[in-house]
Parts: C-alpha cells; structure tokens; sequence
C-alpha cells in the first residue's frame, strides 16, 4: 500500500494535464487526481484555439458570400448575428468539456472542481478543504492573458472576454501585435466590427519570418484594419460628452463588457460605453472597445510552489529541466505554466513525455526543435523552421519564394496574394525553415512539416510531383532562389 493518496496528482484539467492524467491511468496503472478549477479543457478549448476558430471559420463567410456571385450564384448576406452563434459556440464548448470530463472519467481519474495549492513538494490543498498527498504532483495550470500597466487598464476586455460578449461594439482597438492581436483583429473585421490596431514595434508578428509579417500586414491594411504600428496606448478612460463631439450617437454602441462594469463599480469611471483613448501618436479617439493582447503570464501566483521548493523565472514560469521536472524533484510542471513553446500540441507532448519519463522508466525529453505552427489570419500563416532573418544569422542559404494571386480568388476579382518559402542551407541542401501565407496555410503547413522534421532537403521537394492545380504545389517547382547569403 503506498505511503501516498495518489501516485499522480496534476494541477490543471486542460488538454495537456488531461492527457498526462489519462495516460498515466490507463497506460501505466497509475492511480491518479486531478483538480481544476475553472471549466475541464483549459484555455484551448474554453477560451482559446477552439472557439478562436469557429469565430474564424464565421468571420470568413463574408467574403465567401461576396466571391460567390463572381462564381454565378446570387447570394445576399445579412447582418451578422452574434448572438445566434454565441450559443452555438457556447454548446459546442460545453460538449467538448463534457468530453473532457468523461475521458478523465472513463480512465479512472478521480477529478475535484477545485483550486488546488501546494502544501509541500507532495501534498496539495483544495479550494473545498480537502488534504491530498501524492508521489508525484504534475503542475499544468496554464496561463492568463495580461493587461499593460497602466491606469484604467481595465476598462479594456482581454481574450478571455471576447467569447462572453454580449453583443459585438461597432469599434475596437487592440493593442499588440502578436499571434492573439492580429488574428482577433482579422476575426472582427471580417464579422464587421471596424478594427484599429495599436503595435508598438515596427511590423507586426516579432520573431517571424519578414517577408510573411509584411504581407500579411499589408492584407490585414487592405481588408480595412486600421494598422498603426510604432504606435502604443498612452491614456484610457471613460470617453466623457466633451470626447463624443464630432461621434454620431449611432457610431457608439453602449455594450459594457464585465470588466467595464466592474471597474466602473470601483470608481474607475461613471458610465459604461465607450472609452477614450490617447495613442503615443498624439491622436485621441473614442472606441465602443479596448482589447488588450499584450501577452500571457503563466498561473503560478498564490500556488505555494516557490514555499514547496520550486523555482520560478522572472516571468513567474516553473523552471524545468528537458524531463519537465522541477526544482522539486517530485513536482513537474508542462504546458503554459512553463513558458517553453505555447502551444496546445506542445503541451499535450510535454505531457506524454512525462508519462513515459516518470511512469513508465522511458526517461524522454520533450523535442521542441522544428515545431510547424499556423496564425489563423487572413490569409493565414503557417510556419515551421527558422525565419530567413535566423537562417542567414546561422549559416550561409538560399531563399526561394513565389508570391502569387492564386486562381480561386483571383477569379472572384480579389488582389489577394499568397506566398511560399522555403529557406535552404547552401552546405546541407537541408530546408531549414518552410513559410506559407494562404488561405488555408494552417492545414499545408502541417504536411510541409512532416518533410522539413525528417530533414528533407530542395531536392527532396524538387523530386516530388506537384499536385495540379493548387496554390501549394508551387512549394516543389521554385527552381531558383531569389536570393543566396
Ligand atoms: P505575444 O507574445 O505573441 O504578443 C504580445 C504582443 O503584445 C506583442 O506584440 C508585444 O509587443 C505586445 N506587448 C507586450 N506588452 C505590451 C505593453 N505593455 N504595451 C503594448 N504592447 C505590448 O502574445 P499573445 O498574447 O498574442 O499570445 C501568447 C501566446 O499564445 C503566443 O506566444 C502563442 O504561443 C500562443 N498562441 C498561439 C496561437 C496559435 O498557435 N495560432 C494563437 C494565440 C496564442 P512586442 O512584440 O514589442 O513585444
């Protein structure tokens, strides 16, 4: 009988704790607990990449219907009804926690609806008073969207509040340039919201490949989102009679979102609606809404980890070594909380890789080289490998790329453009970094990751037929590089 109440007990119920718990269970006959206290699927599938998408997937049918009469039909789209697909989302992301919960349920996982904290490097609290002790605790709290510092910052919704909405404003600023900034401003433009966005950096997508980030600026410009880069909130707050001048009352929907109303409650302004704000361009302006995409912190504060023995980074991560494992060495911690590579799939393989390290005597490190990820844009960015910018720091390449009007929206009279990239080591003839920007980019670059992961090399990819005729297959016929250093 074992000293312990579990031999697992993980802090977290979205998608990778819940896979390390299953799989502790079920493959490893471990006994195993878990403990969550917001909604079981964590930030995927309640309030990020999941019901990020279906917005996307709505956003889209816009300029679907729009293209459609150059294709023949005659189609008119009304209004969008956000309300209609907010329950709709809403029951989809309510199915899917239900499935979360029964998988856990069906592997023998004993789940508590409850915040937990460490007592020690094996005993953790709930939220409901109940002591439980465990061999090993897994930490897989994920992490939260922050707001900058800066007064009223929080008369500004964040992307957990988007998905909450009561109705959508008719304007929005959002302030950040990265993954969350950029495609929020793509998904309300589309569903019709008119979209400022404020960057502070020079091009959007930091850390990107160049030539991608400044086409997909260029289309998120060209399809109405009002772009200001080298450009930061200085001052927000309530917008006041005086600030309304020159706004027709029609322009300002008074829709206050949850952290409007509760700031106004603590005297951060008087009336819900629309805020004021001060660019660090000099320009003042109302917006119906603020949002807030200014990054991520991972949830560790008031955990008792750093009391418990492990160590944190500056940002608040849990430290960890390539097995995930703590200072602590019986606390392990996997996805956001750590802040390595915040991905949903990233997470869930941290935590298989756990699984086989502490369960089953298999001791594997978690590979975070050459990850394929997609931005879900519009168009969209799928990526994987080093940016040309990171390539030619590293060694001598090649750069071959194609930029082209491809022929369904070409046809339906868009400008729209794509782009395929592939960067080329001169000395291993290896494709060190594979960059698409299309429509649909996030299902090519999945396959194009396969390739690049094994090591394929330009003549790989010249040896493979193209698949006629689609956007992707220009990915195998570039035959000269645009550019060799
Ligand atoms: P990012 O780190 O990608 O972007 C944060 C943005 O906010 C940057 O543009 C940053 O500017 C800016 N910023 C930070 N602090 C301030 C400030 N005080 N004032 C003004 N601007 C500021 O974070 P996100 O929140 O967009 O995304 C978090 C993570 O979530 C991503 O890194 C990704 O791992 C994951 N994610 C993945 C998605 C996907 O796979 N499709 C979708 C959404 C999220 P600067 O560049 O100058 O630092």
């Amino acid at each position: 009988m074992s000293e312990f109440d579990y031999d697992l007990f993980v802090i977290g119920g979205g998608s990778g704790g819940v896979r390390a718990a299953r799989v502790a269970a079920m493959d490893a006959e471990a006994k195993v607990g878990l403990a969550e206290a917001d909604r079981y699927g964590g930030t995927c599938v309640i309030r990020g990449c999941v019901p990020k998408k279906l917005m996307v997937f709505a956003s889209e049918y816009a300029e679907v219907v729009e293209d459609a009469s150059n294709y023949g039909w005659s189609l008119q789209h009304g209004p969008f009804d956000w309300e209609n697909f907010r329950a709709r989302m809403n029951t989809e992301l309510d199915r899917l926690e239900g499935v979360y919960r029964s998988l856990l349920k069906n592997a023998g996982v004993t789940s508590y609806d409850a915040r937990a904290v460490l007592k020690d490097a094996h005993t953790v609290e709930l939220s409901t008073g109940e002591t439980i002790t465990a061999k090993h605790i897994l930490v897989a709290a994920g992490g939260h969207p922050l707001r900058p510092d800066l007064p009223n910052a929080d008369l500004g919704i964040v992307s957990d509040d988007i998905f909450h909405l009561e109705k959508l404003p008719r304007s929005i600023l959002i302030v950040g340039g990265g993954y969350i900034a950029c495609e929020f401003a793509c998904i309300l433009n589309g569903l019709g919201v008119e979209v400022t966005q404020y960057y502070r950096g020079a091009q959007v997508l930091r850390g990107f490949d160049e030539e991608a980030r400044g086409l997909i600026s260029e289309a998120m410009q060209s399809r109405g989102i009002d772009l200001h880069t080298g450009t930061d909130i200085v001052e927000m707050r309530c917008a006041e009679e005086e600030d309304l001048t020159g706004h027709r009352e029609s322009d300002i929907s008074m829709g206050a979102t949850t952290h409007q109303l509760e700031a106004l409650r603590n005297g951060g302004g008087d009336r819900d609606g629309p805020i004021w704000v001060k660019g660090s361009n000099g320009n003042s302006r109302v917006f119906d809404m603020v949002m807030f995409a200014t990054g991520r912190a991972p949830n560790t504060g008031g955990m008792g980890l750093e009391e418990a023995g492990v160590r944190l980074g500056r940002k608040g991560e849990v430290v960890v070594d390539k097995y995930s494992q703590s200072s602590a060495p019986s606390v392990y911690a996997i996805g956001d909380v750590t802040d390595r590579v915040n991905l949903t799939p990233v997470a869930i393989r941290e935590g298989m890789a756990f699984v086989e390290t502490v369960f089953k005597g298999n001791p594997t490190p978690v590979d975070h080289d050459l990850i394929p990820s997609a931005i879900f844009t519009q168009p969209e960015f799928g990526t994987v490998g080093l940016s040309e910018e990171a390539a030619a720091e590293q060694e001598a390449i090649e750069v071959y790329c194609t930029s082209f009007r491809p022929m369904q929206t070409a046809f339906a009279g868009r400008q729209d453009r794509v782009m395929m990239k592939l960067i080329v080591s001169q000395e291993t003839r290896r494709v060190l970094g594979c960059h698409i920007v299309a429509p649909n980019a996030g299902e090519m670059i999945q396959l194009a990751g396969i390739a690049v992961k094994m090591g394929a090399t330009k003549e790989d990819f010249d040896r493979t037929c193209a698949v006629h005729p689609t956007m992707s297959e220009e990915i195998v016929t570039m035959r000269k590089p645009v550019r060799t250093g």
